[in-house]
């Protein structure tokens, strides 16, 4: 791929990853504020066990979303940035427009959806 293009991808990854961090920080500090809302009567502790429900499995998203992005910059690094960790084709510019992080062409990644990988 070449480097004006990488480029590109390495702006979009490192926005993405600003943004993630925000949402990450923000979830942990809601999930906290839950908590010391106090006064709980049980219609209230089971609202905020719902939000806290809520907030973990976003943030754990937003986690694992995260580390892609990341692995993502650490390929850039190595110059690996746009090849399939599969097969070692290039993954397709489509895909890549969609999802910057992807780790996988979009052939692979329906094989992994599948289970097959
Ligand atoms: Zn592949």
């Amino acid at each position: 791929m070449d480097k004006k293009k990488v480029e590109v991808y390495r702006k979009r990854l490192l926005d993405k990853r600003d943004e993630l961090l925000r949402m990450v920080s923000k979830s942990d500090q809601d999930g906290r504020e839950a908590d010391e809302e106090g006064t709980q009567d049980i219609a209230d502790k089971a609202a905020n066990a719902y939000t806290k429900e809520f907030l973990f499995h976003q943030s754990n998203d937003n986690r694992q979303t995260l580390a892609l992005v990341n692995e993502a910059l650490e390929r850039i690094k190595e110059g690996t940035y746009g090849v399939c960790v599969e097969c070692r084709e290039e993954v397709q510019t489509k895909r890549l427009e969609a999802v910057p992080w992807a780790r996988h062409c979009i052939e692979c990644q329906d094989k992994q959806d599948q289970g097959l990988l």
